[in-house]
């Protein structure tokens, strides 16, 4: 029988509890013992789900006080020196500060810098390594909890990053991979230890296998992983790719010297029989077929009919899996109080997944009788595979029974007589219901194709040449203009009427009141700032993909679909639930009283079809490429509303267009075909005089160039202060640049530093030595929603004086 088993489990705790504690802990609300009684309880629920739904090994290592990465780096004993202050008598305080520069006790220090986990939200803490870096194994708290586990009674299976991906990851001031054979000793050290603790298998990631690597890193696994292979001994080794197919990468995956290998069938289903003939005689293959990056619910009868014979050959030596680790999903669906029935008929977060396992496990039986042929399957309509597993009464309602035993055998695993105890909530109870993915066949490719057609017109009539003359006779801007990224401080005061209006304390009248105060007082302070394009301020938003979705037609909004972005940070992405449309104008209102209040030009202010689509969880029965469309027909409306209503320069943000970025090479241009052109289409039917701005925060331009000037918007704003301008150098170019105008941040928002006028003059002529004067915006790096008034004045007020004094000596 095949064997079911995760890469691992989110660990902030259904209701966050993580991000609380550790927020508690930090302002010195709760003691650390109380801090690590909430991690131990996490780590129990986690495992006891696990348990739960039948799975033979529980995931150990997956939780983090802060980050997976971070835990690797105090495994190693790789913390840099800067933080070495304290250390001994407190490990937790050091360890938080490398996160986030302090903590309860030990002297504030620059933390270490964080960034995305290949092509997730989920950001890391950048290993730091020095020249001649040394390591040392510093593994208790893997073995505490390795042996925790072991007194709750689970089996572990430990999971560890391995050493080409840990050294991918990190920033090393020579080459990273010199460092491997001072790193290894540390994995053959640990390998020797975990053997000691009794486990049989060590899950040990290497998802760089799924990037173009460069050949020294490819040709460093054999030698890396034979000596890690010897040190194993008895323990057994699976190797876990995840996020993008093997390819190249794939018949060395198989040859390392490792007892089985995870492949993930999510992002490369096309790889399962290429890595079912690699497989060699005695590996185990494990093949993640449920998303372990989305909320919807399985299609089980696709993977009973593709896994069968497999499954019959393999017997035990095939594991069911979720393609990466449930750390990017929600946690259960139990919690989630917000939603209608119909609508959690259709999902599954991570707990449900886990039993989504169980059921495929289930129907991958030998003997398991399923309808005589797979054609017979599908007539069988709703039922087919189609249990979820949630908590709560047993729904019956148009359930025809898959066959006869059906469900029996699949809640087996619970206490008999649960599934008549309606609603409780201790239990796991195997449900029926309508599969939310009736009929569909899932697209295999994100394309243009579906949408080309569509977006074959999407530049805008006149190019840029001709549109700037008119856009300068209309706007009369002087040289330098200054202009703001979209929104001012969210005050405690907002914050708290929006939390009266969402409760039904105050009445939408009384709420759209303060928010136009809110709109009349940031214009007053602009105006007396001498800005030159303003900005409403987004008081309306407390959320810039939130507030569109709320609007649009199409997305559903959870209660409690949590994920963790990075430490304590979580985000509720919303669901893509069916076809996008736009009821109504969702921002005119705001912009057009704006604009009433002043003679100045009011900035309208959008997110982008493809920021919207990259931070929502997206449909899987058609292509990103067609809701993305889809958002873009709606913002498209939304822009020629606004033009309507007068507001002449609008600008569509895209913090997120590399987000959805696939990890290899050669998909690049298949995703920015579509991508950049839907955010073409949102602009491609306002008059020539209308000016079009783009804003995209901190990400690395220069290898999406060639994207960002097709986006043929007039205004770039992108966030550079903080890489001292290093940035900017992509966009100047000698070959080409970026050939519209274009406004570097010139400070950095995140810091509650205000910059002084004569910084900022030296730093606009920095800028100028590289942008051509007649190009150049004069803004801040990006919104300035989480500052206070009090920093924003003096800020904006050094920034524009700044401005006039480069306009009068440049
Ligand atoms: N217009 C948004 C703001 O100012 C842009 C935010 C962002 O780029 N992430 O808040
Ligand atoms: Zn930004």
């Amino acid at each position: 029988m095949a064997q079911t088993h995760i890469l691992g489990y989110p660990r902030i705790g259904a209701g966050r509890e993580l991000k609380k504690a550790q927020e508690a802990y930090w302002r010195g609300e709760i003691s650390q013992r109380e801090l690590l009684a909430v991690g131990a309880d996490i780590r129990r629920n986690n495992w006891q789900a696990q348990r739960d739904a039948g799975l033979e090994l529980v995931t150990v290592g997956d939780f983090a006080w802060y980050d997976q990465v971070l835990n690797h780096t105090l495994l190693f004993g790789a913390v840099p020196a800067r933080f070495a202050q304290g250390a001994a008598d407190n490990k937790l305080d050091q360890y938080f500060r490398v996160a986030r520069g302090r903590a309860p006790s030990g002297e504030p220090v620059a933390a270490s810098a964080m960034t995305k986990w290949f092509d997730t939200n989920y950001h890391y803490l950048v290993p730091e390594f020095s020249t001649g870096q040394q390591f040392a194994l510093d593994s208790d708290w893997l073995l505490d909890e390795v042996r925790e586990a072991q007194s709750q009674g689970y089996k572990a299976k430990p999971v560890v990053i391995g050493p080409l991906t840990y050294l991918w990851l990190g920033r090393a001031e020579g080459d990273a991979l010199a460092l491997l054979p001072a790193l290894l000793p540390c994995y053959e050290q640990l390998l020797q230890q975990l053997a000691d603790t009794g486990v049989t298998w060590v899950q040990i990631d290497e998802p760089i296998l799924g990037l173009d690597l460069p050949a020294a890193w490819r040709d460093a696994f054999a030698g890396a992983y034979r000596r890690i292979g010897d040190a194993a001994q008895s323990l057994k080794l699976l190797l876990a790719t995840y996020f993008s197919p093997l390819r190249e990468n794939l018949p060395l995956a198989f040859e390392l010297p490792v007892d089985g290998v995870h492949i993930d069938c999510v992002r490369a289903s096309e790889e399962l029989p290429a890595a079912t003939a690699a497989l060699r005689d005695e590996q185990v293959l494990s093949v993640g077929v449920l998303n372990g990056r989305n909320i919807w619910r399985a299609d089980l009868v696709r993977w009973r009919r593709e896994l069968k014979p497999l499954a019959d050959r393999l017997g035990e030596r095939l594991w069911l899996s979720a393609s990466c680790s449930l750390l990017h999903c929600p946690v259960d669906l139990d919690t989630e109080k917000k939603l209608p029935e119909a609508q959690l008929q259709k999902l599954a977060y991570s707990r449900q997944k886990l039993c989504e396992l169980k059921e495929l496990q289930t129907l991958l039986q030998p003997g398991h009788l399923v309808g005589a042929s797979p054609a017979g399957e599908k007539d069988t309509g709703d039922s087919t595979g189609s249990i979820a597993c949630r908590a709560g009464s047993h729904s019956t309602d148009g359930y025809t029974p898959f066959e006869s035993d059906s469900i029996d055998s699949v809640v087996g695993a619970s206490p008999a007589g649960e599934t008549d105890s309606a609603n409780s909530a201790a239990s796991i109870v195997c449900r029926a219901g309508s599969h939310s993915t009736d009929g569909y066949t899932r697209f295999e490719s994100d394309s243009i194709d579906s949408v080309g057609d569509e977006l074959k017109d999407s530049w805008r009539p006149q190019p840029y040449a001709e549109r700037a003359p008119l856009q300068r006779q209309r706007w009369q801007l002087p040289l330098l203009p200054t202009t703001t990224i979209g929104s001012f401080p969210q005050t405690d005061l907002l914050r708290q009427v929006r939390r009266q209006f969402r409760s039904g304390e105050i009445s939408e009248q009384d709420y759209v009141d303060h928010l136009r105060a809110e709109i009349a007082e940031a214009i007053r302070r602009q105006e007396i700032l001498g800005l030159d394009v303003l900005v409403h301020g987004e008081a309306e938003r407390n959320d810039m993909v939130e507030y569109f979705g709320e609007q649009l037609d199409g997305f559903v909004h959870t209660g409690n679909g949590w994920v963790q972005s990075y430490g304590s940070r979580c985000v509720k992405p919303p669901i893509i639930f069916g076809d996008i449309s736009r009821p109504q104008p969702m921002t005119v209102e705001w912009s057009r009283y704006a604009q009433s209040l002043t003679k100045k030009p009011v900035k309208g202010m959008l997110t982008g079809p493809v920021t919207i689509l990259n931070w929502s969880f997206p449909r899987e029965d058609i292509p990103r490429s067609e809701s993305c469309l889809q958002i873009a027909r709606a913002l498209r409306q939304e822009v020629l509303d606004l033009e309507a209503a007068g507001i002449g320069i609008i600008q569509i943000d895209e913090p997120a267009l590399r987000e959805g970025l696939p990890l290899r090479q050669s998909e690049h241009r298949g995703y920015f075909d579509w991508a950049v052109a839907c955010f073409r289409y949102t602009c491609s039917q306002v008059k020539a005089e209308t000016q079009i701005h783009t804003h995209m925060c901190y990400s690395n331009f220069n290898a999406i160039m060639d994207a960002i000037v097709a986006l043929d918007a007039d205004v770039i704003t992108i966030e550079s202060a903080r890489s001292d301008l290093q940035l900017l150098l992509a966009f100047a170019g000698k070959n080409g640049g970026y050939p519209n105008e274009i406004g570097p941040g010139i400070y950095d928002i995140h810091s509650p530093n205000v910059p002084e006028r004569a910084e900022l003059v030296a730093r606009l002529q920095k800028i100028a030595e590289v942008i051509p004067l007649e190009k150049l915006w004069v803004n801040p790096d990006c919104g300035l929603k989480t500052r206070s008034w009090a920093e924003v004045g003096t800020s904006l007020l050094n920034m524009v004086e700044a401005a006039r004094t480069a306009r009068a000596e440049l």
